[in-house]
C-alpha cells in the first residue's frame, strides 16, 4: 500500500505513554486550610506551602517522546483517517448530508471514553456517544505478529524500508471502524439498538452481524473510492485485507473490540461473510450494495 506523500489528517489525538500530573494547589488543599485556619488558627500560608509541596513530588513534566517508528505510525494513521474524511466528504455529498468525520485516538496503555474504559486488550473500537475512533498503538504491532499478518516474508530491515508489509490490512482496520461512525451518523446504529431493544437476544444479536458486516463492506468501499484517487492498492493488498478479515473475523475485532456491547453468546459474522461483504463494498463503490439490513440471506 502507497501512502506516503498524502494529506494528514488533524483529527488524529495522542493519549498515554507518559505520565503528566498537573502541579500547584488544588481547591481541596484551600478548603482545607481555610478550615485549619478558622478552626485552629493554623497559618493558611503553612498548610498551602505543604501542600504544593506534597504536589509536586508527584510532578512529572516528561515530554512525550517517540520513536522513529511510533513516528511511522502516527503518520500512517493521519493519512489513512485522512483518506477516509477525503472519500467519505463527497459519498455525504452525494446523499445531500455534510460529512463531520470522527476524531481518532491512539493510545498506549489504557484509556477513558465515553463509552467507558478500555485497556490495549480491547483492541480497536468506536464510540458512537463521543464519535472517537480508539486505537491503540499495540493493535498494530500484535496484527504482525500474533496474527502473523506480515504480508513480507524477508524480514523487518526489509519491512521498514519498504513500509508496505500489512499496512493495508491496518488501513482495513481503521476504515472499518470509521464504517462504525458512517452508520452513527447515518442513523443506522440506532435503528440497529432500537430494533435490538425490541426483539429476543438471538434476534438482536444476528442484527449485530449484519451491523459488523456493514462496516466490513464500508472499508472495502473506502478502498474501491480510495483507489480512484490515490492509486494507493499494490499487488496483494487486497488479498491482505481478506486475509486480515479472516485471521480477525470471529472475535478480535468484535468480540473484544464491541464487548461492551456484545454478550458472551453474540455470533459474529463468519471470515467467509466478511470476506463476501469487504468484496462487495470494493467491486461495487456503491453505499448501496452495502445494505446488510435488506438482503435475506447475508
Ligand atoms: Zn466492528
Amino acid at each position: 500500500m502507497q501512502w506516503k506523500g498524502r494529506r494528514r489528517s488533524d483529527n488524529v489525538e495522542y493519549r498515554g505513554g507518559s505520565t503528566i500530573k498537573k502541579g500547584g494547589i488544588g481547591i481541596g488543599s484551600i478548603i482545607i486550610a481555610l478550615i485549619l485556619w478558622k478552626v485552629f488558627g493554623i497559618n493558611p500560608q503553612t498548610t498551602l506551602g505543604v501542600a504544593e509541596q506534597l504536589n509536586s513530588q508527584t510532578v512529572q513534566t516528561t515530554p512525550v517522546q517517540h520513536t522513529p517508528e511510533q513516528q511511522e505510525v502516527h503518520a500512517f494513521v493521519e493519512t489513512v483517517l485522512a483518506d477516509t474524511e477525503d472519500v467519505w466528504t463527497p459519498i455525504f455529498a452525494t446523499l445531500g448530508k455534510t460529512y463531520v468525520p470522527p476524531k481518532l485516538v491512539v493510545f498506549t496503555g489504557s484509556v477513558q471514553s465515553a463509552c467507558g474504559g478500555a485497556t490495549s486488550a480491547s483492541g480497536p473500537f468506536y464510540c458512537p456517544a463521543d464519535q472517537k475512533v480508539y486505537l491503540d498503538t499495540q493493535f498494530f504491532a500484535d496484527m504482525k505478529t500474533q496474527m502473523g499478518i506480515t504480508g513480507d516474508k524477508q524480514g523487518s530491515s526489509q519491512l521498514s524500508k519498504q513500509n508496505t508489509a500489512g499496512d493495508f490490512a491496518q488501513a482495513y482496520v481503521i476504515a472499518h471502524e470509521v464504517g462504525h461512525h458512517i452508520q452513527t451518523v447515518l442513523g443506522i446504529s440506532s435503528q440497529v439498538r432500537q430494533a435490538q431493544a425490541q426483539t429476543n437476544k438471538a434476534n438482536a444479536n444476528h442484527l449485530s452481524v449484519r451491523q459488523e458486516l456493514q462496516a466490513d463492506c464500508f472499508a472495502g468501499l473506502w478502498a474501491n473510492h480510495n483507489q480512484k484517487r490515490t492509486n494507493f492498492l499494490q499487488k496483494g493488498d487486497i488479498e491482505e485485507a481478506l486475509d486480515a478479515a479472516e485471521k480477525i473475523g470471529d472475535d478480535y475485532l468484535q468480540h473484544k473490540a464491541h464487548g461492551h456491547t456484545i454478550p458472551d453468546s453474540f455470533t459474529h459474522g463468519t471470515s467467509e461473510q466478511r470476506k463476501r461483504w469487504f468484496y462487495r463494498g470494493f467491486e461495487s463503490g456503491d453505499i448501496q450494495a452495502c445494505d446488510t439490513f435488506g438482503v435475506k440471506n447475508i
